[in-house]
């Protein structure tokens, strides 16, 4: 497509370097990881630059001390959503008519699936937990789709860019304390602790501004076909003007830039379907064939139930680990009597399930969707045929939902 009169003289200084393709950036899909304070720079600066298509992700609220750090976000918008507002006031700030943004209020690790990242061209992570981190370096290997990760601390800032299939990823160098810090969120039931106490670093909107700027520059040569810095991390320290570019340490044992899928097949259903017909679906003979089993592979655990840490009572869940709580491991009733105790060291026994059959499987959960039983939006599932072959099929029927 041709960029329109009006469209070429507000973008006419920054075509004049020679290497500049704003076609291409008007036809990019970016994912931004983040509305926090490097997402409003990096979101800001997308939009002013005639980036065409924006996904936003973020889960929070805007608090009173994100203001004095957020461009986009004002007195005013304290417990508004950040995805949403975000999405609102770039597309306020964005020169293009046809420009796109979308955003996804939900937990990135659990909720976001591996198809997300295959419909995007480059994902800019502006995250602060090293969780979300590994599961978007996760994602994006297995999509085969860069991303550029950013961090703050004071006034040291950095990026790092990945590419699969190259290593390193992220999660190659990860020391034993960032993956004590990827559990901090869970309990040893892998449920979600209620309360989880903030990292709240040291840092200041100045170096939000400056990873930013790093972070879309780099993202804007990787569209426009400039050499980037692949397996590098930029790194700037205000404090003393240290400017410097480092190789990243690669892990030859680190399984995460080494997972992909040979082949995904799209299939036009989305994650609101129930579980028997998504099976029908796919044991049809073109798919995987009569007692076809859709596998979780050990990616997420569905509880169905586990006796009450008090009183052994049975409590039941049917819901995925994810959407349980640490306190619920005690009973209403033991609860009600002040025992809230979650502190413990060892996994409570559990009946749980992660394959799911159209002979094998429960008539109650064959009638809850997709999504109710955990699966991500527009995520790849692994289905095993009755020879044991695993297929990989993209629920395709929920692009529209994050992409329009
Ligand atoms: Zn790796
Ligand atoms: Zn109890």
């Amino acid at each position: 497509t041709n960029i329109s009169s009006t469209e070429d003289s507000f973008f006419d200084r920054q075509e004049r370097i020679d290497w500049w393709e704003q076609d291409k950036l008007k036809n990019a899909t970016i994912l931004v990881v983040g509305a926090g304070a490097i997402g409003n720079e990096t979101l800001k600066n997308l939009a002013l630059l005639g980036v065409g298509n924006i996904l936003i992700t973020d889960f929070d609220d805007i608090s009173k001390s994100n203001l004095s750090r957020t461009v986009l976000f004002k007195k005013g918008d304290e417990g508004k959503r950040k995805a949403q507002t975000a999405a609102e006031r770039i597309k306020e700030m964005a020169l293009s008519d046809d420009f796109k943004v979308n955003y996804f209020e939900g937990d990135v690790v659990w909720e976001l699936g591996t198809g997300v990242y295959r419909h995007v061209d480059i994902v800019l992570g502006c995250l602060d937990n090293v969780e979300t981190r590994i599961a978007v370096n996760k994602q994006c290997y297995l999509a085969g789709t860069p991303w550029i990760d950013a961090g703050i601390y004071e006034l040291g800032l950095r990026i790092n860019f990945y590419q699969p299939p190259h290593a390193p990823c992220y999660q190659c160098s990860l020391s034993p304390n960032q993956w004590q810090a990827a559990r901090e969120r869970y309990s040893c039931d892998d449920f979600k602790k209620q309360v989880v106490s903030e990292g709240k670093i040291p840092t200041v909107q100045i170096a939000s501004a400056l990873v930013g700027a790093l972070q879309v520059q780099e993202a804007i040569k990787f569209l426009c076909g400039q050499e980037v810095p692949v397996g590098k991390q930029i790194y700037y320290q205000g404090k003393t003007n240290d400017f410097d570019v480092f190789d990243m340490p690669d892990n030859p044992d680190c399984w995460a830039h080494q997972a992909s899928y040979d082949e995904i097949i799209s299939l036009d259903l989305d994650t609101d379907i129930l579980l028997k017909d998504f099976l029908k679906e796919i044991s049809k003979a073109e798919n995987s064939g009569e007692g076809a089993t859709l596998d979780f592979r050990g990616d997420r655990t569905f509880v169905k139930n586990m006796s009450c840490r008090t009183c052994q009572k049975q409590i039941e869940f049917y819901r995925p680990s994810f959407r349980i709580f640490d306190y619920e491991s005690h009973c209403e009733e033991c609860r009600s009597e002040g025992e809230n105790s979650t502190e413990n060291q060892t996994p409570a026994p559990k009946e749980t399930v992660g394959q799911f059959n159209l002979e094998k499987t429960e008539e109650r959960l064959l009638n809850f969707s997709l999504k109710e039983l955990g699966i991500p939006i527009l995520h790849v599932v692994a289905v095993q045929d009755t020879e044991g072959k695993h297929k990989y099929y993209e629920l395709t029927g929920d692009k529209k939902k994050l992409f329009s």
